[in-house]
């Protein structure tokens, strides 16, 4: 008898990968026939733990499990980073059979988006503050291809990252508005060591910068602390929370907010669920993280 050890090497097998939109309809219709559950993540690609930690969820809810990578034109500003967004499809492809992924769609723009795009979701309200506002037409975007996933790959779940709050909750007001028949789960974010939350766009980051970054985490752990204390003015914990970024020496900050956690409404005192966020730029990198504060 021989151990597998011996005999095949790594056992993880890759995952099948599908670009066309006509073949990943054929491979689905055979999955569902099967009466088998499929869990979705959708991503941009160039994978992290943050990514992993949601196919591994998706691993261990459902029976098949399908990532997709495409790094979507039609969610990116005229002068945002579009053309230089990490493409690693090989290194993801080998992440992802590590953690027997069935399925990866890496489709092209043309394949997902043949005849131009024309029509688009209209976000619902929760979309049009903080990052709506910051990045017009950005929710747009992601509300539509989002759709169009969904469309594709039926499936029975879908996750994404706290990580992207405001996007987690525009999706889940899309699929209630429009009855989509699927569940979506929003995961814990994932931080390296140090508290920053890993990202994709971590790696544009020089060594200073990558340093100055951990004021973002730090800034969101002050604002627990200070709810922790009793503090529930939004203004002082805001204001508290700007200096630490400032004495970091982000001083490009888009916004520093408290607001809602269901609807993301602006906040004068903490009476409610709430979420503190911040979108600033670190060098010429701008980086979003977010932390909940329930702790009253
Ligand atoms: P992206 O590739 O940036 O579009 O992200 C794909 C999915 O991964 C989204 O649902 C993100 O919210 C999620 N995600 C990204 N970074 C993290 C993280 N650090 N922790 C948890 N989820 C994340």
């Amino acid at each position: 008898l021989k151990t597998n050890t011996e005999t095949d090497g790594p056992t993880a097998d890759r995952p099948q990968l599908v670009a066309d939109v006509a073949e990943l309809r054929t491979v689905i219709g055979n999955v569902r026939a099967t009466g088998q559950r499929i869990g979705l993540v959708p991503t941009m690609g160039a994978l992290h733990e943050g990514h992993l930690s949601l196919v591994r969820t998706s691993r261990s809810d459902c029976d098949y499990t399908v990532v997709t990578v495409f790094v979507n034109p039609t969610q990116f500003g005229p002068h945002e980073d579009f053309k230089r967004y990490p493409r690693t499809l090989d290194a993801d492809l080998a992440a992802l059979a590590e953690y027997g992924v069935d399925l990866v769609f890496a489709p092209t723009s043309d394949a997902m988006y043949p005849q131009g795009s024309s029509t688009f979701i209209e976000t619902p309200q929760v979309a049009k503050t903080l990052e709506g506002q910051c990045r017009p037409g950005h929710f747009r975007g992601v509300a539509t291809v989002v759709l169009k996933l969904f469309n594709l790959v039926q499936a029975h779940i879908s996750y994404f990252g706290q990580k992207d709050y405001q996007q987690c909750l525009v999706i889940r007001r899309m699929v209630d508005d429009l009855n989509v028949p699927i569940a979506i789960r929003m995961c814990p974010i994932v931080r390296e060591a140090d508290g920053l939350a890993m990202s994709s766009r971590n790696r544009y980051l020089n060594d200073q910068e990558r340093q100055q970054a951990v004021a973002i985490p730090r800034s969101l752990q002050l604002a627990e602390q200070l709810v922790a204390a009793g503090e529930r003015d939004t203004r002082t914990i805001v204001d508290a929370m700007q200096r630490t970024l400032d004495s970091a020496g982000i001083t490009r900050v888009d916004y520093v907010a408290i607001a809602g956690a269901e609807s993301l409404e602006a906040l004068s005192r903490l009476d409610r669920e709430s979420v503190a966020l911040i979108a600033a730029y670190v060098g010429k990198t701008r980086l979003i993280d977010n932390h909940l504060l329930s702790n009253f």
